[in-house]
């Protein structure tokens, strides 16, 4: 497993490509914002961060579980992410940024992260 934080994982391509069929445009892996969201919409100051379950402590049964292998490496990684995407949130809230996080388990229905997503983005064309 990598240290450095993985972009173009599965989950958030499966989201892209959600997007995308909505009629969204985005940019991807914004550097200059606090926590680099996966996906940034910048005109509507709303930012995507898909979070594998595991790794960012989702509270679901796949955040959940405890292997018993390498405790020490994962509880304190999964610790730091947690800590890391509330201060992310946090930075951003307050420069007037929306965040929506979408969980790697949400992709299993996609209807659903659809209606969610489109809530969140309002309309997808914008002037
Ligand atoms: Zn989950």
């Amino acid at each position: 497993m990598a240290s450095v934080r993985q972009k173009h994982t599965k989950p958030e391509l499966a989201v892209r490509k959600l997007l995308h069929r909505l009629g969204y445009r985005y940019r991807l892996h914004a550097a200059d914002l606090r926590g680099k969201p996966d996906i940034v919409f910048r005109r509507r100051r709303k930012a995507i961060f898909i979070h594998g379950c595991f790794w960012h402590g989702h509270d679901c049964d796949h955040g959940r579980r405890q292997p018993q292998s390498n405790q020490v490496y994962w509880i304190p990684k999964i610790e730091r992410n947690r800590e890391r995407d509330a201060a992310a949130i946090t930075a951003l809230s307050s420069m007037g940024w929306s965040i929506k996080i979408v969980w790697e388990c949400e992709l299993r229905s996609f209807e659903k992260i659809a209606g969610e997503l489109a809530d969140f983005l309002g309309p997808a064309k914008i002037r």
